[in-house]
């Protein structure tokens, strides 16, 4: 199936590792030109270069920590009319409410909601202007689901859905389409690093770690973040305009729903 993206403008944001990069490496072998960020500089340039390498797309590395201004300024000084906008940014850290306190939470808000807000805002009219816009927001299956240890997750995007969820019924007659994707576990750096500890304790390999704490889901296994990319572009595509402020949960059938 042709996607109809060739030649596509994209700023994926947070895309040197895991899903980001993902979603990059995806459209990329689309034909997407991209702008891709992350605030380690050496990871990000590999990064590009990879996928330059694979895809032979335009790949333009900006360095920067997309939670600032500065840092939303430099990805969007870079592609300032992208057709498509990846939101994606760290999660925020787990624990116990009671010891967050007002510039924690404002951390996590910052990151998790209002960062994509203001990109959405710097894009969208562009997007109206030329009659074709699609964004994705990769949320958490904490949003569907909550993980009460993370709360700042479960709150954070909580918000940014809600939001979505107004924003895209007002944009969709301009073939301007926004969605979220809901990842569950995939296995990138982030989940492996959560594993570590259970490894070293029990002086076992990691992967021998992962295959038993992913016995449970339906699939057997943990998500494999190309397969994330894959859907990404997919809602990206020039043939899903009538996919509307959806919530793609990813996450092999781990939430029990009969309507997931
Ligand atoms: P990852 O493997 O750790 O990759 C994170 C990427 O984001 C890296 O390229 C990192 O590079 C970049 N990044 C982080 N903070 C940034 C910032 N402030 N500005 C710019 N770039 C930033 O993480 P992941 O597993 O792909 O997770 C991506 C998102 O999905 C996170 O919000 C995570 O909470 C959420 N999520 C993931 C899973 C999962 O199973 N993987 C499940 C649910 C939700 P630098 O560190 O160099 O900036």
């Amino acid at each position: 199936m042709d996607l109809g993206l060739n030649g596509k403008r994209a700023i994926v944001c947070a895309a040197s590792k895991g899903l980001g990069r993902a979603c990059a490496t995806s459209l990329a072998r689309e034909g997407v030109e991209l702008v891709i960020t992350a605030r380690t500089a050496s990871d990000l340039e590999r990064t590009a270069a990879e996928i330059r390498n694979e895809t032979g797309a335009k790949v333009t590395p900006v360095p920067g920590d997309i939670t600032t201004d500065s840092g939303r300024a430099a990805a969007l000084e870079a592609c300032p009319n992208p057709d498509i906008l990846i939101n994606n940014a760290g999660g925020p850290p787990r624990g116990d409410f009671r010891e967050w306190d007002r510039a924690t939470w404002i951390k996590a808000v910052d990151a998790n909601m209002l960062t994509p807000i203001f990109l959405i805002k710097a894009v969208i009219d562009g997007m109206i202007a030329r009659k074709f816009g699609r964004i994705v927001n990769i949320t958490s299956a904490s949003v569907k689901s909550p993980i009460p240890e993370l709360g700042m997750s479960n709150g954070a995007r909580a918000g940014l859905t809600g939001f979505v969820a107004g924003l895209a019924r007002q944009v969709a007659r301009h073939n301007v389409i926004i969605n979220n994707i809901l990842p569950g576990p995939f296995l990138t750096d982030r989940l492996r690093s959560g594993f570590t500890e259970a490894a070293r304790t029990s002086n076992r390999p990691i992967d021998e770690i992962v295959s038993e704490r992913m016995r449970g889901n339906p699939t057997g296994r943990a998500g494999d973040p190309a397969e994330f990319g894959d859907a990404c572009a997919f809602l990206c595509s020039g043939k899903i305009s009538f996919i509307v402020g959806h919530n793609l949960i990813l996450d092999g059938g781990a939430f029990n729903s009969s309507i997931a």
